[in-house]
């Protein structure tokens, strides 16, 4: 692999790990273009306002990371709010803490029943699958009440199809107390929204916007390009070649209020309850710390035809489709060709680590300089 001043690096997405990719190797001085299929780049980040109240139309997102780096770089690109997420949700007919907290479920009248699932669970969850790992964990009332009707509606499926491979990161029973929904010690939320940060990214990077990449271009693609970096869907840049992969989709509805200051109790509120189509409710004025009156919030529904998550199914029969569409890129002719972000890797990343993809392709690139 090498770079050079005339051979630009083209990158494929001007999603975060397009954006941090390009930012990096502009900032050592090498030559790149960013070719993005929407008429906007951001991905997943974008900001609204209505009568000046920030709101996200494609969700809600909180910077949370344990990466030094990761963090000195967004800091570098935009001042961030120190806020800390707390999520609420409706269980037991009440609205109460999200990870579910021991204190809290002692109040319960199901107390007894939880008490005796809890006094039988083994040391560890060690289930293979949602369900299996879910109940191991925090046993069945529970499992039932937080989990099960907020997964069948996310991801269509019974939560026992489902691998529990993301689950170990983002369900937990606690006991300390601690109300904030992440542990990592950088927390926050950009001043002014998102679209601050994809800026500081791409500033100085020439952009093509409206653009959108499949294998039919790749000729034009790498023609006197040193490196490509594809940041897209593989089953998309490929036309469904060998059949499309499993994506989940959600899409949101936005309700102004316009006369509160608040309508949810926290930046997010669950509704696990089948009764409920929505997910969740979002109300960003928490994230972004604006006061008066007027508010935004935003209910998830899930069942849309976007790309958003990667499904991964207990047999592993999504990431083996995958992985035959990183062999049939890999068989292309042409320059090196790298993968970065939550699309193109067919993995449930969060920012940090679609910005810290971004670093690691970059650093790749860059050490391959001859
Ligand atoms: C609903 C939701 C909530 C989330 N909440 C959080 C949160 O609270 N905290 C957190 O850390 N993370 C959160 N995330 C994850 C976060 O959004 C992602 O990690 C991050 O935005 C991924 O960036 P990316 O560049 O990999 O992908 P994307 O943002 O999807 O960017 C990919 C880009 O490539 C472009 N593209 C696609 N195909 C082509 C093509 N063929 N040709 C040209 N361009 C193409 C797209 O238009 C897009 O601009 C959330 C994600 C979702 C879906």
């Amino acid at each position: 692999m090498s770079i050079t001043a005339a051979h630009p690096v083209r990158i494929v997405g001007a999603g975060l790990a397009g954006a941090t990719v390009a930012h990096e190797l502009r900032r050592a001085g090498r030559p790149v273009e960013v070719i993005e299929a929407d008429a906007d780049w951001g991905g997943q980040l974008r900001t609204a306002a209505a009568a000046g109240i920030l709101y996200e139309p494609t969700g809600a997102h909180i910077f949370h990371t344990a990466d030094e780096e990761v963090w000195r770089l967004v800091n570098a690109l935009v001042p961030m709010r120190p806020y800390r997420h707390r999520v609420r949700t409706e269980v037991f007919g009440r609205i109460m803490s999200w990870p579910p907290q021991l204190p809290e479920l002692r109040e319960l009248p199901q107390w007894p029943a939880i008490e005796r699932e809890l006094a039988a669970r083994p040391d560890a969850p060690g289930g293979d699958n949602l369900e299996a790992w879910c109940i191991e964990l925090m046993g069945e009332t529970l499992y039932r009440e937080y989990i099960e009707g907020y997964t069948r509606k996310q991801w269509g499926c019974e939560p026992s199809e489902l691998a529990a491979v993301w689950a170990p990161r983002r369900i937990e029973l606690r006991e300390d107390g601690r109300l904030d929904l992440f542990r990592d010690p950088h927390q926050g939320w950009p001043e002014g929204g998102y679209r601050r940060l994809v800026d500081g990214l791409l500033r100085g990077v020439p952009v093509t916007l409206g653009t959108p990449v499949t294998v039919a271009d790749w000729d034009e693609l790498c023609a006197g390009a040193s490196a490509v970096v594809l940041t897209c869907a593989l089953d998309e840049f490929f036309a469904d070649a060998l059949g499309p992969l499993a994506w989940r989709g959600v899409r949101f509805v936005h309700r102004w209020f316009p006369d509160a200051e608040h309508v949810l109790p926290a930046g997010v509120l669950n509704t696990p309850g089948l009764q409920h189509p929505h997910t969740r409710a979002i109300e960003t004025k928490w994230m972004s710390g604006q006061s008066g009156p007027g508010t935004m919030v935003s209910y998830e529904y899930p069942n849309a035809p976007e790309r958003h998550y990667p499904v991964d199914d207990v047999q592993g029969t999504n990431r083996d489709l995958h992985r035959k569409y990183e062999k049939l890129l890999a068989q292309l002719p042409g320059p090196p060709r790298v993968l970065a972000g939550r699309l193109a890797t067919y993995t449930y990343i969060d920012m940090d680590q679609a910005m810290r993809q971004g670093i690691n392709v970059a650093r790749r690139l860059l050490s391959a300089v001859g």
